[in-house]
């Protein structure tokens, strides 16, 4: 107990103001969880300070952390008596840290590395446990902002083609495992060329922004759309079984009949057709779900047009 929070007592001044103004958080705890020191950076982050935590349990004075996950990795950082580390992409946010400048698009909460690291009494004993707080917001939100940059379609800023075929990838293993239902819709709007022709490729851009706009507005949580590429969408509906897809369908094209466009006092509305294939068990691979919903697709095409067929 008095080890190091002593220790830096010992050689006043200094020490202790090194580990005050440290720019990452320390927090030392004993096998119990009992907190025996606890920086600055620790008590500004949480507004709890040293005075309020010291011989406090450290789960009881900050609930949010993940208690029983956290007590096993601090029990085995004791019994082992190494250094172990818990990466931000593997837990985010372990202290519930805000930051008073918000990063864009993701938020104001702290992106945390974490290193817990054994500590040594005069004895040469481990007693106590450091646990170091890293702030790696900037690191996070640059590598999730080029992760996002490059799974999105810059013009619909729905996901892009990688971004689906990785997703069906996934999807396919997952009903190999458990059998679950998906359906896949492939999109294509109808006679968009003579919309180019008409009122020229940059509205045409216009009516595919609004077209992913409208596109995902229609989706749940777990929906999955994406451009193809030109005017063909792709959803993917985890769960989704035949009767499901079909309700979406309809709705779709409902919904798309109150999207009106304006150009030069001309309104008008667009349609597509569409094409859904159910995962079942005869299909191995992507492409395998992908032609059959191409077909459907085609067949939506050849029947006229502003309708769904099934694969
Ligand atoms: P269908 O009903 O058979 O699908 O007819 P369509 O005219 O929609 O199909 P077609 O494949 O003949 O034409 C697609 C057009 O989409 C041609 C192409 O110039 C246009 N296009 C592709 N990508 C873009 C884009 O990013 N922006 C714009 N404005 N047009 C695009
Ligand atoms: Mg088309
Ligand atoms: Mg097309």
């Amino acid at each position: 107990m008095e080890l190091i929070s002593s220790n830096l007592k010992k050689h006043t001044g200094n020490l202790e103001d090194l580990f005050n103004n440290l720019e990452i958080g320390v927090v030392m705890i004993d096998q119990h969880g009992i907190v025996h020191n606890w920086n600055r950076f620790m008590e500004e982050y949480s507004g709890i300070s040293f005075a309020q935590i010291q011989g406090k349990d450290l789960f009881k004075s900050c609930p949010e952390l993940p208690e029983t996950w956290l007590r096993q990795k601090i029990k085995a950082a004791f019994m082992y008596k190494n250094r172990s580390f818990i990466n931000w992409e593997q837990r985010p946010h372990l202290f519930p840290f805000i930051k008073s400048q918000p990063l864009t698009g993701l938020g104001n909460k702290m992106y945390q590395n974490i290193t817990l690291q054994p500590t040594l009494n005069a004895n040469g004993d481990f007693e106590l446990l450091s646990i170091l707080v890293y702030d790696v917001s900037q690191i996070a939100h640059s590598k999730l902002k080029l992760e996002q940059v490059s799974q999105t379609d810059g013009l619909t800023h729905l996901y892009n083609r990688e971004f689906m075929m990785q997703s069906l990838e996934k999807q396919l293993a997952h009903f190999h495992r458990n059998k679950t239902h998906a359906s896949l819709l492939i999109i294509d709007v109808d006679h968009f060329k003579s919309i180019n022709d008409t009122y020229g490729h940059l509205f045409g851009d216009r009516v595919l922004h609004n077209l992913g706009k409208m596109i995902k507005e229609s989706l749940r949580k777990t929906d999955i759309a994406a451009r193809l590429g030109g005017e063909e969408f792709a959803i993917l509906l985890p769960d989704a079984n035949r009767s499901s897809a079909n309700y979406f369908a309809r709705r779709f094209h409902k919904h798309l009949e109150k999207l009106v466009f304006c150009n030069k006092n001309q309104e008008f509305n667009i349609t597509v057709s569409i094409g859904i294939a159910q995962l079942d068990g005869s299909i191995n691979n992507i492409n395998d779900w992908i032609e059959l919903a191409d077909k459907a697709l085609y067949q939506a095409k050849a029947n006229g047009r502003n309708r769904t067929e099934w694969a």
